[in-house]
């Protein structure tokens, strides 16, 4: 029977991606907003808003949704039911739910990257 390393597979999967995913991964994506919140529709009788977020470095979209309520003082909320994110094609990693410590291989993956 093979052991499969799946920390080793990670970091070679890492040094092929570019380096804007791998940045994005570590530090989070840099959001702009492509839509602000708009009405959208309802949902379960409630006012049902959405906002499309574009991150600027990787391409990732985040749309989010939200239900708007009305107290009984008129002050409205928005609360979140949900978001989705669209992630550019090979920006998804397999191998991530697998290795050891994923973060920490892929932080050190960019740190060699940064100094090489
Ligand atoms: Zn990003």
């Amino acid at each position: 029977m093979t052991i499969i390393d799946y920390d080793k597979l990670l970091l070679e999967r890492l040094n092929k991606l570019p380096q804007a995913y791998v940045e994005c991964r570590d530090t989070r994506h840099l959001w702009y907003t492509d839509q602000d919140l708009h009405l959208e529709g309802e949902i379960s009788g409630r006012q049902r808003v959405e906002r499309v977020l574009s991150c600027s470095r990787c391409g990732t979209v985040k749309t989010e949704h939200y239900a708007l309520q009305t107290a009984m003082n008129g002050v409205q909320r928005l609360t979140s039911v949900g978001y989705r994110y669209t992630y550019p094609p090979e920006y998804t990693i397999p191998e991530m739910g697998r290795a050891d410590a994923p973060r920490e291989i892929l932080r050190a993956s960019r740190f060699r990257a940064g100094t090489t």
